[in-house]
């Protein structure tokens, strides 16, 4: 642990923290634990054993083993949090957080452009539950302290919003909260703990669906829960008492995938850059929906907020039929069409924003897409597209 040092660069930390070499022989990652059933060796230990589980104790495998701790010390110090849980996927990271601070008669803000399983886990669970759910518009900074009532409880963010990429100002969202006694949580998916870190912006807690850039790869769903010291020792009970346990497969898989974020981050907004100012130009495309480009709107938060921009983005086609779509779609040869991201594979898929905002009505008629940037040679993906819109016309 000696050359993780709070003076290290990103990329350095990414390389070495959470490791312990000399607990592990040597070995350069921690071992892949499979474990249920973990042994005393007393009668005493047995009795003695800490209640509840403290962080980093290997005591039964619901509450994870050194694997599953190498992650979540890793991104928990990434995000200047004091701890970190992992989840068995991103919703549960999202939902976990949610249970943890949430009670019956709480009322919850949570931004219109959040991710469509968290609207829908808001509206018929948590309402289940008596726990009241008002959508906000996404835009709002500290004018969100008019939609706050007595028992509002927590604000929820997602920055850039999911499909719209709407920005966040988190800071003044945290200043208006704080001011009452709120909390703010935040969705950090999209930027990844490489591109942004919203504790340092105010935010009380963190969640990531890892299965996106953590991963990396396409192979797992993982999820991770950051917090500050009073509110972790919160979500860790809760989590662990709503049963949530991840196998030390995907733990490993979630570390590995850590240890080359800052590379592939890197390559994914360099290649999201290219396609998202070469379409823009394109007659085809009304407008290009992507933080980083100086005419959107929240650009300027964006650059305040963010150290860069991740291969997510959005365009919005001019209104064509459905064959085009189709014609267009059915052939992408690099450009794959399928939900999740933040592997190293493009992906592109049409989306329907309207269809879940409650808030701000969504009045664009242009098919909306979702490209995903991934790590193939940028020439190649430029001409899959170029081939693409070919299509799209010959058949419009
Ligand atoms: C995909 C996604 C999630 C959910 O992650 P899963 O691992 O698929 O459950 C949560 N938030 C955002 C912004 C996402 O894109």
């Amino acid at each position: 642990m000696a050359k993780t040092g709070n003076n290290n660069k990103i990329e350095t930390k990414i390389a070495h923290l959470g490791r312990k070499p000399a607990a592990f022989h040597g070995a350069v990652n921690p071992p892949v634990y499979h474990a249920s059933t973990i042994l005393f060796e007393s009668l005493a230990d047995f009795r003695n054993r800490p209640k509840p589980l403290r962080k980093g104790e290997v005591q039964y495998g619901r509450a994870g083993t050194p694997t599953a701790f190498a992650l979540e010390d890793s991104v928990a110090q990434l995000e200047g949090g004091y701890g970190a849980m992992v989840t068995p996927s991103g919703l549960a990271a999202i939902t976990g957080a949610l249970l943890s601070v949430l009670k019956i008669g709480d009322h919850v803000l949570v931004t219109d452009a959040a991710y469509r399983p968290t609207r829908a886990f808001c509206d018929q669970v948590l309402a289940s539950f008596g726990v009241e759910t008002t959508y906000y518009d996404p835009t709002l900074g500290g004018e969100i302290a008019t939609l706050f009532r007595p028992n509002t409880r927590l604000v929820f963010t997602e920055s850039p919003g999911s499909l719209t990429f709407e920005v966040q100002d988190i800071p003044a969202i945290a200043e208006a909260a704080h001011a009452r006694g709120i909390l703010v949580a935040t969705d950090n998916t999209w930027a990844s703990p490489y591109f942004c870190r919203p504790l340092g912006l105010g935010a009380d807690i963190v969640v990531h669906a890892a299965t996106k850039y953590i991963v990396g790869h396409s192979d797992a769903m993982l999820g991770l829960i950051v917090a500050k010291q009073e509110l972790y020792e919160r979500i860790r009970l809760r989590t662990q008492q709503l049963g949530f346990a991840v196998g030390p497969d995907d733990s490993y898989l979630g570390l590995r995938g850590l240890r080359t974020l800052a590379v592939r981050m890197e390559r994914h907004q360099e290649n999201a850059m290219a396609l998202a100012e070469w379409l823009q130009r394109r007659p085809e495309i009304l407008r290009v929906m992507h933080p980083a480009l100086p005419d959107h709107p929240g650009h300027a938060l964006w650059k305040r907020d963010f150290d860069g921009a991740s291969g997510l983005f959005g365009a919005l086609l001019k209104p064509c039929g459905d064959v085009a779509l189709a014609a267009m779609l059915d052939g992408m040869e690099l450009f794959g069409m399928g939900y999740s991201w933040g592997g190293y594979e493009s992906l592109l898929i049409p989306t329907a924003p309207g269809e879940f905002r409650s808030a701000v009505p969504w009045r664009v008629t242009g098919q909306a897409l979702r490209l995903h940037a991934g790590l193939e040679n940028i020439d190649d993906l430029i001409d899959d597209l170029e081939r693409g819109l070919a299509r799209l016309n010959a058949a419009g």
